[in-house]
């Protein structure tokens, strides 16, 4: 995947010199033979690894500088193996800047019920070392993930399996560099926003460049790359014999390529991990890119139509929490429906540029108008996405605040669409259309979503925790009278816990 990094998450277990050498001694082994079991588990995207059993408060403070300036740290897993008096903890705690998770667990998984004596209560004491943790990290007002259970427990390796997707996400966004090429789409109010409380929140730049700089590329590329490339298309996609070398409409897709090759000249000269493109703005390109940004999402950029940075990145960071993953991400927007009493559904498109990840087959390379933009006719993918479970998820900025919204909806088998020259979802919401679209609605939800079947709200919620922003879920259990009701609390908690640092 484009430019994705394999950081390591740090395994560290708290203790005190209360208990002595000998019990230290066990509790580092335990701790390590927990570390060693994590790391082991094929539900954990990033490798585990035991770093410290830390004691005293020089240490903890030392470890939490540690990393922070360790930049292949994503986050760490804190433990209580034993009673760690948590006031220890406060000067690291306030200094750590990487995301942690708390692991409530024991060693051992179950009491020896026949043999157990004070030395083993002694050594297993996460019940209350770790509420002693849990107290400070709530008084210090941390974001963290908590996951309790056993540390072989499939289920907990499935929570801090999806913690890490986000952490490696956050980690992937630290930094991070996105371009927009052309500015945004005229008069439309949600996809514009703050790209300073962006950059201060998420730590990620966003810029723009004229299109201009990507026209002298594209008008650089050599016609060799040109042919070579859409040699690459027909063994790719399934392509009409009109559109083949040869074909009297080949050389729209001759342009295509150009346009793919200028770009990517331009993306990696910048170390972009995202794009934006406007229909507004295609001064000296032939054509909106439309295929050009299929294939770029595909390989992990992230990307967003008219300017929209905010999902442009989203799809970017959707992308790395669902590194290794089946199923695909996409740019994405809510286009019409279907309101038949028989079921209500969401067909979901764009212009042109959907991911293929999410495809249900072999993509087919077509040519159309645009209808829109006075340009030439652009060369696009088209297909139907793969059916099952999946996430729209959507980032605005409120003026205070960003806020994520997250609907689950489940995709389900195109009906025939032969006259709909652009890729396609369709998808019913949870918990019905008419709650999930007024849910929608109400919390100021886009109409641009990254869209995953691979992605788990359970990620994005683990996400929004690390950024300390806003979630707002739509799903089966949704009802609207609560739903309003947070969003009002919601209002007034945001306000208040982030002041004036917006
Ligand atoms: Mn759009």
């Amino acid at each position: 995947m484009h430019l994705l990094s394999s950081p390591t998450i740090w395994f560290v277990c708290g203790s005190q010199h209360l208990y002595g050498p000998g019990p230290l001694k066990q509790v580092a082994a335990n701790a390590r033979e927990v570390a060693a079991g994590l790391a082991a588990s094929k539900a954990l995207p990033l490798e585990v690894t035991f770093k410290a059993l830390l004691t005293t408060p020089d240490e903890i403070a030392q470890l939490c500088i540690d990393a922070n300036s360790d930049p292949s740290c994503a986050g760490l897993i804190l433990w209580m193996h034993t009673f760690s008096p948590s006031k220890m903890w406060i000067r690291g705690l306030t200094t750590l800047k990487k995301p942690f998770l708390h692991l409530h667990t024991q060693f051992n998984r179950d009491l020896p019920w026949s043999t157990i004596d004070m030395d083993f209560m002694n050594l297993n004491q996460a019940a209350h070392g770790d509420r002693e943790a849990g107290f400070i990290h709530t008084r210090l007002r941390l974001g963290r993930k908590v996951v309790v259970g056993h540390w072989t427990d499939p289920e907990v390796h499935a929570r801090i399996g999806a913690w890490m997707r986000a952490a490696r996400a956050w980690h992937d966004t630290q930094g991070a560099r996105l371009v927009r090429i052309g500015d945004n789409m005229r008069q439309v109010a949600v996809t514009d926003g703050d790209k300073v409380s962006a950059e201060m929140r998420f730590g990620y730049a966003v810029n723009t460049h004229g299109v201009g700089d990507v026209v002298a590329r594209v008008n650089a590329v050599s016609d060799a790359d040109v042919s070579s490339l859409c040699a690459d298309y027909e063994r790719a996609y399934k392509l009409a014999p009109a559109l083949k070398k040869g074909g009297a409409r080949h050389e729209s897709v001759r342009d295509g390529a150009r346009i793919e090759l200028g770009l990517r000249a331009f993306l990696e000269e910048g170390g972009y991990k995202g794009f934006t493109t406007t229909f507004e703005d295609l001064h000296g390109l032939k054509q909106l890119p439309g295929l050009a940004p299929q294939r770029f999402m595909a390989e992990g950029f992230g990307f967003a139509g008219e300017g929209d940075w905010k999902t442009a990145w989203l799809v970017r960071a959707m992308k790395v929490m669902a590194a290794g993953l089946p199923g695909g991400t996409s740019f994405m927007e809510d286009y019409t429906y279907h309101l038949s009493p028989k079921g209500h559904q969401v067909l979901g498109a764009h212009m042109l540029e959907i991911c293929p990840s999410i495809a249900a087959g072999k993509p087919s390379l077509e040519v159309h108008p645009l209808g829109i933009g006075g340009k030439e006719d652009p060369v696009r993918l088209v297909f139907d996405a793969a059916t099952g479970p999946a996430i729209n998820a959507s980032l605005v900025d409120l003026g205070n605040r960003f806020r994520m919204i997250v609907n689950e909806v489940d995709t389900v088998v195109s009906p025939k669409l032969p006259k709909l020259p652009v890729a396609r979802a369709v998808w019913e919401c949870r918990p019905d259309f008419k709650t999930a679209c007024g849910a929608w609605i109400l919390s100021g939800g886009a109409h641009h979503t990254g869209y995953s079947t691979s992605v788990t709200t359970e990620m994005i919620e683990d996400f929004t925790t690390i950024a300390g922003i806003e979630l707002v879920t739509i799903d089966a259990a949704t009802r609207l009278s609560d739903l309003k009701q947070n969003l009002r609390n919601n209002e007034v908690y945001y306000h208040l816990a982030q002041g004036f640092r917006t």
